[in-house]
């Protein structure tokens, strides 16, 4: 356990997303399940919640004087050829995953950065980049090693304590601290993927296209379209100082023939074309990080019209808004604590600091096709009241995850984190 003022406390909290500073009483650098539990236990005899950090990606609130448990280096990772599984450890990143199952013709079903946590991810849900092929990740977990508030190793699965393996697989950090889990991979055999750019003055011709194209795809297709403005500022490289671009980005599981329409509007570059699954995080281009971004999220019932003429009306630099289709198989019958509560879209709103204004007046502009859900994954620190943590679950989940919360963890050691309350209402 590490003290302010030790080697590597101050490091240990740090991550991708500069918005939040943890203070914390207390560091684990866990490397196991054990050390997880000792820094479960310590914190419950002295009085305090415990945070956990992979890589900081999906931050809430500060850790101040909780005990922070840092999982970076809990990097076991075995993969089962036969089985087309994986055993992961909770301080991987999907990159890591990757880079194991390929040599085995496998891959996971991560998300559009290899940067991002493997178990902040899953306890998230997961929006997979092939989501409407695959739905949730989350539905994809065989089994999950959880450390509870008792200080208790529990393996979880469909089979031995469904509700909290339901739980953890959307309610976050809330019901435990998943140590290992176990996740059916897919086959890497070659997908059609890629990104078709515009330049942002054909901004509306292009969603407009982009909506009425999404209408028609079938489950084997899924896709984002991102707005780009950049400010002329010399900050910038010159190429994209004072520019604005439309990314459309096709992942195409079935015969490639999908991004016809897309290419018929002549994009100025194109990527799309066979590659392997496992390249798949090379398509979005996220930032390696570190970033202090403002991000929010909505999800939305429809890309309509109106719809196109709004966001397009809004974009005026600094903007960075990526809408990705939703439907498919995410809409199927699953055993997971997450949904798209019916949305059409999800909407992602990334500005940079000092743009928060900005990102409310779109989200207040776009409140017409705004369904007030979100998805629990895409929560960063301008939601952690948990009023605002409740829209990210339906009246059902939300029940049953507050059901679980009091049965595994009644004292709340776990809020630091986008927190559901032991005691909250149930409507
Ligand atoms: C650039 C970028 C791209 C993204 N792309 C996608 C995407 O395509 N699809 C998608 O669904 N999401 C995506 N996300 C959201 C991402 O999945 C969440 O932010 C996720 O929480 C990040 O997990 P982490 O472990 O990297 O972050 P951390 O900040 O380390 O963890 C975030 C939270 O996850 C929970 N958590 C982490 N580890 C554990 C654990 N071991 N046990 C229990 N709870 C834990 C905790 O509540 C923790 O506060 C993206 C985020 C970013 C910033």
């Amino acid at each position: 356990m590490l003290h302010p003022g030790d080697d590597g406390f101050d490091e240990a909290g740090e991550g991708w997303l500069r918005t939040v500073t943890h203070r914390p009483a207390a560091v684990m650098i866990a490397t196991c399940a054990e050390d997880v539990v000792e820094a479960v236990r310590f914190a419950v005899k002295e009085g305090r919640p415990v945070a956990v950090q992979s890589t900081g990606h999906g931050v809430s609130v500060p850790a101040d004087d909780a005990v922070l448990i840092n999982t970076s280096r809990m990097r076991h990772l075995t993969v089962d050829p036969a089985a087309g599984t994986a055993r992961i450890g909770a301080g991987l990143r999907w990159e890591d995953v990757i880079a194991a199952t390929a040599p085995h013709g496998l891959a996971p079903l991560c998300g559009s950065s290899g940067g991002v946590g493997v178990m902040g991810f899953l306890t998230g849900g997961g929006l997979p980049l092939t989501c409407r092929t695959h739905g949730f990740a989350a539905g994809h977990v065989r089994s999950l090693d959880i450390v509870t508030a008792d200080g208790q190793v529990r393996t979880v699965s469909d089979s031995r304590e469904p509700e909290l393996f339901r739980a953890a697989r959307g309610g976050k950090g809330n019901v435990g601290i998943v140590v290992s889990a176990e996740i059916v991979l897919v086959p890497s055999r070659t997908i059609y993927g890629g990104l078709l750019a515009f330049p942002g003055l054909r901004a509306a011709e292009v969603l407009h296209a982009y909506g009425d194209w999404t209408r028609v795809q079938p489950d084997t297709v899924s896709s984002s379209v991102t707005l780009l403005c950049f400010p002329d500022v010399p900050q910038l490289p010159a190429e994209f100082r004072g520019r604005s671009v439309v990314q459309v980005r096709v992942i195409d599981t079935g015969d490639g023939s999908s991004a016809g329409p897309l290419r018929a509007l002549g994009p100025e570059s194109d990527t799309f074309g066979a590659m392997p699954y496992a390249g798949i995080t090379g398509i979005h281009q996220d930032p390696k990080g570190p970033v202090t971004s403002h991000l929010r999220s909505a999800l939305l019932r429809d890309l309509d019209g109106d719809a196109v003429e709004t966001l397009v009306a809004n974009m005026v630099a600094p903007f960075n808004v990526e809408l990705r289709q939703l439907g498919g198989a995410l809409d199927r019958p699953a055993s997971h604590a997450v949904s798209t509560q019916g949305a059409a879209f999800h909407l992602w709103v990334r500005m940079p600091a000092g743009a928060e204004e900005q990102a409310a007046t779109l989200l207040e502009r776009l409140r017409p096709w705004d369904t007030g859900a979100m998805l629990p994954g895409f929560l960063f620190d301008a939601d952690a009241d948990p009023a605002r943590v409740r829209r990210a679950y339906s009246a059902t989940d939300y029940a049953r995850l507050v059901a679980v919360k009091r049965r595994y963890d009644p004292a709340n050691v776990f809020r630091i984190n986008h927190n559901i309350p032991p005691g909250d209402e149930i409507i």
